[in-house]
């Protein structure tokens, strides 16, 4: 009786998934095909929007195919290296100056010196952070102030990076949805980028928390075992 309530509440879980699949493909495919329609009017002097907007679609579908395989096969072959974390940060900051320019946001960074070097996918810790920004950039599309840290916690053998905007912050009602596939609260979002955050760092044995205030911005915080389990 157990077994079948397990099974009942995990092909729930299947079906809330599929449906959220089906929907974020079904959009970007009805946009794509109305534009493909408009190609063939007479007028064709919008054509070169219609080929952009079709190209951004497209690009669309392909992100939630790369996010969706990631979260079906987290365990896929990775290649370990070593990582300067502030290296990293950096090279993801400078993937969002133009966003972080067109959004009017003054960036902070305070790392700490001479961080010992993390054994981790190098990729995927990326996407992580790469992730991370472009939320706190996003929530805050009239400016604000965007501070990044690093340090050592040097008991516990980790690194620690936090992530804190001054832009919309979350409802409590948004803070417990997080992490869940599909959720967003964007118009275009795929709601996939935080449940693979959290797989990612959950899998190197590390956690991620939040803190956020409606209004008065966020910070997620990292924590990166130096030693992977
Ligand atoms: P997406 O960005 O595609 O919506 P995510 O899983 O990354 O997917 O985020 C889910 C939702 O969490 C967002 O739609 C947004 O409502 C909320 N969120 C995440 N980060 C922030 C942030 N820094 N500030 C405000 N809201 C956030």
């Amino acid at each position: 009786m157990e077994l079948e309530l397990v099974r009942s509440e995990r092909l729930k879980v299947v079906g809330e998934m599929a449906a959220g699949f089906a929907h974020e493909i079904k959009n970007p495919l009805t946009t794509i095909k109305g534009f493909i329609q408009l190609f063939n009017e007479r007028d064709n002097s919008r054509n070169e929007q219609f080929y952009e907007l079709v190209g951004d679609e497209i690009d669309r579908v392909n992100k939630l195919m790369n996010e969706l395989l990631e979260l079906s096969n987290p365990k896929s072959i990775k290649k370990f290296e070593t990582i300067d974390i502030e290296k990293l940060l950096n090279n993801c900051l400078t993937l969002h100056q133009s966003d972080m320019n067109d959004n009017h946001i003054e960036l902070e960074v305070f790392f700490e010196k001479d961080l010992p070097e993390l054994l981790a996918d190098r990729n995927k810790l990326q996407q992580v952070f790469m992730n991370l920004f472009n939320n706190a950039i996003q929530a805050m599309p009239d400016g604000g102030n965007l501070i990044i840290r690093s340090s050592l916690d040097d008991q516990l053998k980790q690194i620690v990076v936090s992530v804190k905007d001054s832009g919309s912050g979350m409802s409590c009602e948004t803070l417990q949805k997080l992490g869940t596939p599909f959720f967003t609260t964007k118009e275009s979002g795929t709601g996939l980028g935080l449940t693979t955050s959290y797989r990612i760092i959950e899998e190197m044995g590390g956690t991620i928390t939040v803190q956020s205030i409606e209004q008065g911005g966020t910070t997620f915080t990292v924590y990166i075992p130096l030693e992977m389990k």
